[in-house]
């Protein structure tokens, strides 16, 4: 087996050569201001062995890795009665799109995508103020981490919430099939929030260690969730993870993977390994084009894709 360490350092350093590496995003005009060139990747073993490489352990927007860690949370607190409110089959379609929650009157294709977020976020405010809610969900962020210094990026989400039309349009929609408990302006401002909290590569594959561990994170020493959940989480990663890429990414990386517009991405391999990489610059389908090529890299050649070889 090829040394993991060896293995990370040569793809940061393949990948830092590179010309090709996509659109950072703009619509989110905060986002912009990121080094298009920055590289980072972090895999952490089963044993807790570290290989890092890049910027590994600069903090950057995590955006849409965030919905990973809400719907864990929400699953905590009312079970399976989430499936109710979001369905977990793959959208086909882009993260933000509207066009499905018509026919399927208002409820979201699965939770990954905004609608399916949105409503997931709904379920953590609800019973809540959006402060306390928001405090929730960052306090997990850190516990996850074992890192308290993680914080909420407030000019990011200042520049969503002002630019955020497409998202307050589907939270709209969405109550207008009751699929929304509490008033839209709460429920957006805790999802915007929970998308502008910064993370380092390091931090994200940290925090994603009961994911690749049967829902024990070996470092905090807890079971953070069940083995049949954690299961069910990394299936609903694997399908819908990447939004209308998730097949290309399943095809070419084959692992349950996370990604967010932020350009980072987490991967799990299931009882080896939890991994993370960062490139701002994104894909037609809003995914990280050099983190998807690092991370398919990395599978080749360890040998980690849950599907052989
Ligand atoms: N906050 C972003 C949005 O709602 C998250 C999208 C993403 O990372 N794909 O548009």
């Amino acid at each position: 087996m090829p040394d993991l360490d060896r293995v990370v350092k040569e793809i940061a350093e393949e990948m830092a050569d590179r010309q090709d590496r996509g659109e950072v995003a703009t619509y989110i005009p905060e986002l912009a201001r990121v080094d298009p060139k920055a590289f980072g990747i972090v895999v952490i073993d089963a044993d807790g062995q570290v290989a890092a490489g890049g910027d590994s352990d600069t903090p950057f927007s995590i955006q849409s890795i965030s919905k990973v860690f809400t719907l864990t949370l929400a699953l905590g607190m009312v079970g399976d009665r989430l499936w109710r409110r979001v369905g977990r089959e793959p959208s086909g379609s882009p993260f933000n799109s509207i066009v499905q929650l018509e026919r399927e009157r208002g409820i979201p294709r699965n939770p990954f995508i905004n609608a399916g977020a949105i409503a997931v976020t709904d379920v953590i405010l609800s019973g809540h103020q959006p402060r306390e809610a928001l405090g929730e969900i960052l306090r997990f962020m850190q516990f996850l981490a074992q890192d308290p210094t993680i914080t909420i990026d407030e000019a990011v989400a200042a520049s969503e919430l002002r630019t955020g039309f497409r998202n307050i349009a589907l939270a709209n929609y969405m109550k207008s099939f009751g699929v929304i408990d509490n008033p839209v302006d709460f429920t957006l401002g805790v999802y915007f929030h929970h998308c502008a909290i910064g993370m380092s590569c390091r931090q994200l594959a940290t925090a994603s260690r009961f994911l690749a561990h049967s829902g024990r994170h070996p470092l905090t020493g807890h079971s953070v969730v069940s083995p049949e959940r954690a299961k069910r989480i990394n299936a609903v990663m694997l399908t819908c993870g990447h939004y209308d890429g998730s097949g290309e990414f399943a095809y070419r990386v084959g692992l349950p993977g996370k990604s967010g517009v932020g350009g980072g991405i987490i991967a799990v391999a299931p009882e080896r390994a939890s991994i993370a990489v960062w490139s701002p610059g994104l894909d037609a389908s809003g995914n990280s084009h050099l983190g998807r090529i690092a991370l398919e890299m990395l599978t080749k050649r360890l040998g980690w894709s849950i599907f052989g070889v």
